[in-house]
């Protein structure tokens, strides 16, 4: 039944669909140094640092703080009306002497904001200019990313600022380790601790680069610490240019930054899909597997077998339901295969981060799918909307602002991707490898299941499903 008299913010969403140029509505991607933000809290030790007004700095944690439940601790070049028509290197410089000598971390990360990029800092010649004072102690580093929020998305913003590790960091050191760098890309805390341990089951010595799991997601220890357990360390950072080999998973938020350690480092570099679903799981085992020379263990195997074991189980259940995806563009690709190899329907998927090569993939992928499917890239919550209204479905993924369309539209909505601000749970449980696969099967049966259960007639209640 549809909340037409609780309808709210979306009342005037109307079913036509005509086509805006300039105009979004609901977007479906936020700002870029959330991004550059997350992936540098993945560095040990390391202050992300926002060359910007305060007003983009308090969003920027706030958006982290609400999704991870967790502090987020960050520094800003506090611009005033001074700085933005004079230029932030007074501020920057002086920021970066003081976070040195309070907070005492061993790594800065700055990434730019709309208004620094827009007065145009040159953010390599301030770094320089502060090692040349002094500003910056021996053993210690800054690094940066260009994050300007009026292109791309957080996406953008996170693979920037893992490049900057790369470009600043990486180092060949004369002779290759056996290890391989892994590049998780923008997945959550427990997302990258599941794909350490994967690579751990396969018996693989990597380096993950950046690695927010114990930063984002630890423990309760009733004591605050600035710079939690987790994170990479800058030594491993360093290292990373002497490895033998990288994986770097989401071509988006990962391809750049191993593509730059392939030309800076000589490393070579296979560029994956996020293992998301059975087929990308199986996809980077292989991959890890065929690197490393080594053997699949029968531990993995079992994961595996569990995971195919539900789907064939279920199989009734998935079979033909329809589904609208929003979120981020490796998440969706990765998902869209999975739902399509469970037998589902993906008919609508919006993501706000633009990008061609998305459209043609998600195209790709649903060919075989007997029913039209609209992608937009980039699009807006909005259009989606718009697309149900014309073209109901049995299923909603996406972050939390999808809320208000499932409580109008009376669809179920399993949260995924970023932001989720309304439900825990995504920072402690992973959605990738065989063991995340089972979590999002769990996840989309109980909500096609509690759904079914919630309208059945007295007669066709059934006990066991
Ligand atoms: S001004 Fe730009 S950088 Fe700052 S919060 Fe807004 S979009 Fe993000």
């Amino acid at each position: 039944m549809k909340n037409e008299d609780n309808a709210m913010l979306l009342r005037h969403t109307p079913k036509e669909v005509k086509e805006r140029k300039a105009l979004t509505v609901n977007p479906a991607k936020t700002c870029q140094p959330i991004g550059a933000m997350y992936a540098a809290l993945g560095i040990h030790r390391c202050l992300p640092h926002s060359h910007g007004s305060q007003g983009c700095y308090a969003y920027h944690r706030s958006a982290l703080t609400r999704h991870f439940k967790e502090p987020v601790m960050a520094a800003t070049s506090a611009f005033t009306e001074g700085a933005s028509v004079f230029g932030g290197q007074a501020n920057l410089l002086q920021a970066i002497n003081n976070i040195f000598s309070v907070y005492e971390p061993e790594i800065i990360a700055v990434h730019t904001t709309c208004l620094s990029e827009t007065i145009g800092d040159d953010i390599p010649q301030i770094i320089a200019k502060a090692r040349d004072e002094g500003k910056i102690p021996p053993e210690h580093y800054v690094i940066h990313a260009n994050t300007p929020s009026y292109v791309g998305s957080h996406v953008t913003g996170f693979a920037n600022m893992v490049k900057g590790m790369v470009d600043y960091l990486a180092a060949k050191n004369g002779h290759r380790t056996n290890r391989i760098n892994l590049i998780p890309g923008y997945v959550e805390p427990s997302d990258m601790e599941e794909i350490k341990r994967l690579a751990g089951e396969l018996g693989v010595p990597t380096i993950m680069f950046p690695d927010t799991s114990n930063v984002l997601n630890g423990p309760q220890t009733g004591r605050f610490s600035m710079f939690p357990a987790g994170g990479t360390t800058v030594a491993d950072l360093i290292a990373a240019g002497s490895s033998m080999g990288t994986v770097a998973l989401g071509p988006l938020a990962s391809g750049p930054a191993a593509r730059a350690l392939d030309t800076k480092c000589k490393v070579p570099c296979e560029i994956l899909n996020l293992p998301i679903g059975l087929r990308a799981t199986d996809e980077f085992i292989d991959t890890l597997r065929r690197i490393a020379g080594v053997t699949v263990p029968d531990s993995i195997n079992i994961e595996r077998g569990r995971l195919v074991d539900v789907i064939t189980d279920m199989h009734q259940v998935f079979f033909h339901r329809k589904v609208a995806l929003a979120g981020d563009p490796d998440q969706l690709i990765s998902l869209t295969q999975f739902l399509v190899d469970l037998d589902m329907w993906p008919i609508h998927i919006v993501t706000g981060t633009p990008g061609k090569k998305f459209e043609a993939k998600i195209k790709e992928i649903t060919k075989e799918v007997p029913h039209p499917v609209n992608v937009r890239a980039p699009g807006d919550l909005f259009l989606l909307h718009q697309w149900l209204k014309n073209e109901p479905v049995d299923l909603l993924m996406g972050n939390t602002y999808m809320k208000y369309i499932a409580r109008d539209e009376d669809i179920p909505l399993i949260r995924f991707g970023f932001p989720i601000m309304d439900r825990v749970g995504h920072s402690y449980f992973p959605t990738v490898g065989y063991r995340g696969g089972l979590r999002l099967l769990e996840k989309i049966l109980d909500a096609l299941l509690d759904r079914q259960d919630r309208d059945a007639p007295e007669e066709r209640f059934e006990l066991v499903m």
